[in-house]
């Protein structure tokens, strides 16, 4: 479980990204964050996973704190979170079994060499992920031979990969076609529920939200304007 408590960013330009943001996200919970541009979208994922020094508020991941960790459990509490991005941030020359397994590294934004010794469980469960996300026959590959939908799949098993607590997913389908939109987000929610694994999805495209989202939060200068079922949606988040 994933728990925000009034979360408030002010940044140094003045901007109030987060005003009073109170979320809570039970497991196996998969949330849609929707809400115009400026909204604090992107504030609240960078937030959760520390990339951004919420202001005031706390955040707790599994009843353990997310806010005010020294550098070393900052560390330790971002293996804990499965990252998957708009862009895929795979590392595109090497192939994607070791893509894959370098998720097991932890945080991606922190890659710098392929030098750690994986053992044979990783290996295998990385194959095994692979056969999940339907890229088995693709993992000899070079990641930058992919489509884009081939792409995000990798990106979702390397998170995977991290046997995380939470899944925070930046805009997936924002670069992809509607119908590659459509397998991707099936996936994904396939995933969370099989695992029990809570998700939230920065999701611009409101009617896929609706279509796979179990819950969605709107997000207008910085407040939370919705949060509720996908049918309850009006017109106005
Ligand atoms: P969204 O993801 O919904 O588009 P953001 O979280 O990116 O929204 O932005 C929320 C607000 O915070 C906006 O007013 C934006 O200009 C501001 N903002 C975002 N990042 C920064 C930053 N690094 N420095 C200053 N202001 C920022
Ligand atoms: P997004 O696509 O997530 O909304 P943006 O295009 O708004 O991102 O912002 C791109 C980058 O610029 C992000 O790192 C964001 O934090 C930063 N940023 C956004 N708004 C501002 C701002 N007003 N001042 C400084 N940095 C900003």
């Amino acid at each position: 479980m994933l728990e925000l408590i009034s979360l408030k960013k002010t940044y140094k330009t003045g901007d109030k990204a987060l005003d009073n943001v109170t979320i809570s996200v039970p497991k196996g919970q998969i949330v849609g964050l929707i809400g115009p541009s400026g909204a604090g979208k992107s504030t609240l994922i960078r937030c959760i996973n520390r990339l951004v020094e919420p202001t005031s508020g706390s955040i707790s991941l599994s009843g353990r704190a997310v806010t005010g960790l020294g550098h070393r459990d900052l560390r330790a509490m971002r293996r804990r979170i499965g990252m998957i991005f708009q862009e895929y941030a795979l590392v595109e020359r090497l192939t994607v079994m070791e893509n894959v397994l370098s998720g097991r590294l932890g945080y991606v934004g922190f890659w710098t060499s392929f030098t750690r010794h994986y053992s044979s469980d990783d290996v295998s469960r990385a194959y095994h992920l692979l056969d999940r996300v339907g890229l088995l026959d693709h993992a000899d590959k070079r990641a930058d031979a992919l489509s884009g939908g081939q792409r995000q799949r990798v990106g979702i098993a390397r998170a995977l990969a991290q046997e995380p607590e939470l899944l925070l997913v930046d805009e997936p389908t924002a670069s992809l076609d509607p119908k590659t939109s459509r397998q991707i987000m099936r996936l994904l929610t396939g995933i969370c529920a099989e695992r029990d694994l809570p998700a939230i999805v920065n999701i611009h495209d409101v009617p896929l939200a609706q279509q796979f989202m179990q819950r969605i939060v709107g997000l207008r200068a910085g407040q939370v304007v919705f949060d509720g079922a996908p049918s309850d949606l009006t017109e106005d988040a």
